[in-house]
């Protein structure tokens, strides 16, 4: 019997896994660099969590949620997201009445949600987010969406797509489901069964539906943007004002609602289409919340953030050739015969403890095979253990681009080997010059 992943998921496996934690370490250092701090939070939640969040008109809720009873019969859910976890730690831990504002976080790791597997759309998916919570000021909102973007950049998305729509304060909210209540109140009898539900938990979800006919219906539905009050009009023209001041691109589109409760003001979705022209969906979105703090048990205090979904990410490197390097190592260490074994292994062990990575080829390959085996590691160098090294206490050293070699006593390896990789780098900075050239 031969077993296989449950569907809708996949393994990371190999370069794939090396590729995800480069792109993590990417967007963590990034996200470092603006003051955000790590939460790692539980996978699983207690349910009520979400549906207090999320929303039990969202899809999410509705039907995509990993849901089961413990053996203390606790309702408990796979977290289909990671912000109400976030912020449920941040009210648990008491951040708000130690911490300045805003509190700033950032996560990564696995989430679920029983959607259709397909193209980009995974039961289980890695996402990177960030929450900035506890000041409401619109230029927050301007430093998530920043960080987002150039995050998106420094990963080599350069022709990311900002879709940017409000949808406004809870007034502007409410006055706009009666408008769409009356709108689509002739159509409804038509549309799907999905649209009909939305009808009654939440109308402004229809503006979200694929199905084609009812497109054509949610077309002439109300304008989100007629419906702003004049203090949620004037924060989204502020928005965009500094959006065009640091030139960073948005394309607004008023039917762009998400698919999560808990947003209000700025939401936004980031696409990019692959070089091959693959749209894999949204690579990431976020939004502003004004409620959501409050809603967990803590102070009333607004938030933004955004999530990156990690498979979408890798899919688009791969396909635009531009993934994160592979890994590589420093050294692949040669011992000629069985008896030098134990040095090679005594010299790899002095090797890592002084930062440099390597292996040790201990299965008695011929010469001519270690050197193939190195090369595919990314060696910089070769280290050969052979009889006259052995007697010399020292190893031979080849630098695998020049071709050079050198006899290097056991002493002097580290100090060798620091020398060489520095001269090794600026050999590929040159490299790399010439080409840009
Ligand atoms: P959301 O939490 O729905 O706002 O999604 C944020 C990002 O997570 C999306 O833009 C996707 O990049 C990613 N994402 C969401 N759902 C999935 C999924 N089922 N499979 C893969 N990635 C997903």
């Amino acid at each position: 019997m031969e077993y296989f992943v449950v569907k809708g998921t996949h393994d990371v496996i190999l370069d794939e896994a090396d590729a995800y934690t480069s792109i993590e370490e990417i967007l963590r250092s990034h996200a470092d660099s603006y003051g955000f701090r790590e939460f790692r939070t539980p996978i699983i939640e207690n349910s009520q969590l979400f549906l207090r969040s999320v929303g039990d008109s969202s899809d999410i809720v509705r039907k995509e949620m990993y849901t089961f009873l413990d053996k203390g019969n606790r309702s408990i859910t796979l977290r289909p997201e990671v912000t109400a976890g976030t912020i449920r730690a941040m009210v648990n831990n008491k951040l708000f009445s130690n911490q300045d504002f805003p509190v700033k976080a950032y996560y990564t790791g696995p989430n679920f949600r029983y959607e259709r597997p397909g193209l980009g759309r995974y039961r289980q998916f890695n996402q990177f987010g960030v929450e900035s919570v506890g000041a409401d000021s619109y230029l927050r909102d301007v430093e998530v969406i920043e960080l987002a973007y150039s995050s998106l950049r420094l990963l080599g998305f350069n022709d990311v797509t900002i879709v940017l729509n409000t949808l406004g304060d809870e007034e502007t909210k409410e006055n706009y489901k009666k408008a769409l209540l009356d709108y689509f109140k002739e159509h409804i009898e038509n549309m799907c069964s999905d649209c009909k539900e939305r009808y009654n938990l939440n109308p402004l979800r229809i503006l979200d539906c694929k199905v084609e006919s009812d497109k054509e219906i949610i077309k002439d539905a109300p304008n989100m943007m007629d419906y702003l009050s004049a203090a949620s009009k004037a924060r989204f023209e502020n928005l965009i004002a500094i959006l065009d001041y640091l030139e960073i691109p948005y394309h607004i589109d008023p039917t762009l609602v998400r698919g999560l409760d808990y947003y209000s003001e700025s939401v936004f979705e980031l696409h990019y289409v692959s070089k091959k022209g693959i749209d894999y969906g949204a690579i990431g979105a976020g939004g502003h919340y004004s409620n959501l703090v409050g809603e967990l048990g803590g102070p009333k205090l607004a938030g933004v953030g955004f999530a990156l979904g990690i498979e979408r990410l890798y899919n688009i490197l791969k396909d635009d050739n531009s993934l994160p390097t592979g890994r590589k190592i420093d050294a692949y260490i040669m011992p000629m015969d069985e008896k030098m074994n134990k040095t090679a292994l005594q010299f790899a062990s002095v090797l890592r403890i002084n930062g440099f990575s390597c292996e040790v080829n201990l299965e008695g390959s011929s010469l001519k095979n270690c050197f193939k085996k190195a090369e595919r590691r990314g060696a910089t160098f070769a280290l050969i253990i052979g009889e006259n090294e052995l007697a010399n206490e020292s190893v031979m050293v080849k630098k695998l681009k020049t071709h050079e070699q050198t006899e290097v006593k056991l002493d002097n390896l580290i100090e060798y080997l620091d020398a060489a990789s520095f001269e090794d780098a600026n050999l590929d900075e040159f490299e790399e010059e010439k080409i840009i050239n």
